[in-house]
């Protein structure tokens, strides 16, 4: 078992279709890993994955879900065999359950595209067990946050928190650049540098208050689920935590896909 105590990251899943062209975001999330020790397993918080209470997936071998439709045939192919693991799946049940949360299990879940897209570019060889862990939208960025919150005391026994959703997901305006070829409106950078800005000074009161605070905020996610798991990811490293940035760019016009690494500064406990 690992003693390090593993960051939480933040991991943009794109279109579907970033599992053909990793790019330079899939070449950070590859490097990120590569610079990790090896996690003891897992959580995998998907922004497809959303229910009323946490839910902790039980399954030792996960399906690699292809919950996309209209895409190239190449993709409905990919499998990405990992393994689950139900001891550890009941350690985040019980870091959950201390936390207060009440916690629900899923003995069948797989990793939809949210969470194997990216995971496949960090951990190739599907060495590592993972967790499915859901979200839940109506409890909003303060719940997200206090979700991530009970997962913190994992990071010391060698539990990876991987929150994977976008900084900007607006599909409409995706389709609408892609028709009308204007490219990048400016609100997707304005709003991502805004996020970044707000984590680089540890403004969580700003940040749990985006929808109100940010440029942009109604049109960068005309609804939240693909901003939710940013929350998990920053709560699970604490009340005093350090944000890297260790990616920032836009794919598909729209999609802007920063990746952040969150540790707990020195000194703080998680
Ligand atoms: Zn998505």
């Amino acid at each position: 078992m690992s003693s390090f105590r593993q960051p939480a990251l933040f991991v943009p899943h794109g279109a579907p279709t970033f599992a053909l062209q990793p790019g330079a975001a899939g070449a950070a999330l590859e490097r990120q890993a590569g610079r990790l020790p090896p996690p003891r397993a897992i959580v995998a918080v998907s922004a497809h994955w959303a229910t009323a209470l946490p839910t902790v997936g039980l399954a030792t071998q996960l399906e690699t879900i292809h919950d996309f439709s209209g895409f190239p045939a190449e993709l409905y192919v990919i499998c990405y065999p990992a393994t689950g693991c139900p001891e550890a799946a009941r350690e985040v049940a019980r870091a959950l359950a201390v936390a207060g949360l009440q916690v629900s299990f899923d003995p069948e879940r797989g990793l939809d595209h949210g969470a194997w897209v990216p995971l496949r570019f960090m951990f190739p060889d599907a060495d590592v067990p993972v967790i499915p862990l859901s979200i839940q939208p109506r409890d909003g960025a303060a719940g997200m946050l206090r979700l991530g919150r009970a997962l913190a005391p994992l990071r010391e026994r060698g539990f990876l928190v991987v929150a994977s959703g976008n900084v900007t997901h607006n599909l409409g305006d995706y389709v609408r650049a892609a028709r009308d070829g204007q490219g990048t409106p400016a609100y997707v950078r304005e709003f991502a540098d805004w996020v970044w800005a707000r984590l680089v000074e540890g403004e969580l009161e700003g940040l749990l208050d985006y929808r109100r605070r940010a440029p942009d905020a109604a049109r960068a996610h005309p609804t939240e689920e693909h901003l939710l798991p940013l929350y998990v990811a920053v709560g699970a490293a604490g009340d005093d935590f350090a944000a890297e940035r260790i990616h920032a760019g836009i794919d598909d016009y729209v999609l802007a896909m920063d990746a952040y690494a969150f540790t707990t500064r020195a000194g703080a406990t998680a």
